[in-house]
C-alpha cells in the first residue's frame, strides 16, 4: 500500500501516519480522550467501522452498529473537525467539538460535547450532548486544516462545494 503522505483529516496539521493512523493501529500507548476522538472522527471519513465500535462505550453498543454506521458514512462527506476544548479527568473526560461536514452544497456543523468514560487504560466515547452551530469567524484559520483563513478556503466555495 502506498504510503498516505496527507495530513490527517483531524486537522491536527500532521500527516495521517503521524497522528491518527498511530491510534487506529494502536502503536500510541494510552492516547487520552481527545486523541481518541480525534481518531473517531478520522474513522468516520476513512470509514474504519472496527475502530468506531471498538471505542464507543460498551453499555452503548447495539446490535446492527456497524451497519448504521456504514451507512452514515456513506452518505456523509466531512471536511473538518475543530477541537473546542478538552476537560480531562481520572474516570470521565469531556470533549467539545465541532464536525463540520457538506449537506446540500452548505456547510454544517455537529458541535458536541462528548463524555468519555476510561476503562481499563482506554477511552470510550459514551454519549454527547448537542451544542447549537458555532459562528464561522472568517478570519480564523480554516477548520479543514489548510493553514488559510476561513475567508480564504471553505467560505469562497459556496455552490462549489458540491463538487467536492
Ligand atoms: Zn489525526
Ligand atoms: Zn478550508
Amino acid at each position: 500500500m502506498a504510503k498516505i503522505t496527507y495530513p490527517c483529516p483531524c486537522a491536527s496539521g500532521k500527516l495521517y501516519p503521524d497522528c491518527c493512523e498511530l491510534v487506529h493501529k494502536g502503536k500510541l500507548d494510552f492516547p487520552n480522550a481527545e486523541q481518541t476522538m480525534r481518531a473517531r472522527y478520522t474513522a468516520f471519513c476513512y470509514g474504519e467501522i472496527g475502530y468506531l465500535v471498538d471505542t464507543l462505550h460498551p453499555k452503548k453498543r447495539r446490535i446492527g452498529d456497524a451497519f448504521s454506521l456504514s451507512k452514515l458514512i456513506k452518505k456523509t462527506r466531512w471536511i473538518g473537525l475543530k477541537i473546542v476544548d478538552h476537560q480531562p479527568g481520572d474516570e470521565i473526560s469531556y470533549v467539545e467539538f465541532v464536525a463540520y461536514r457538506i449537506e446540500n452544497g452548505l456547510i454544517a456543523q455537529q458541535h458536541e460535547r462528548s463524555k468519555f468514560v476510561l476503562m481499563k487504560g482506554k477511552w470510550f466515547y459514551f454519549d454527547g450532548e448537542a451544542l447549537p452551530d458555532l459562528k464561522l469567524e472568517r478570519n480564523e484559520p480554516c477548520f479543514c486544516g489548510s493553514g488559510k483563513k476561513f475567508k480564504k478556503c471553505h467560505e469562497t466555495l459556496p455552490g462549489k462545494l458540491e463538487s467536492l
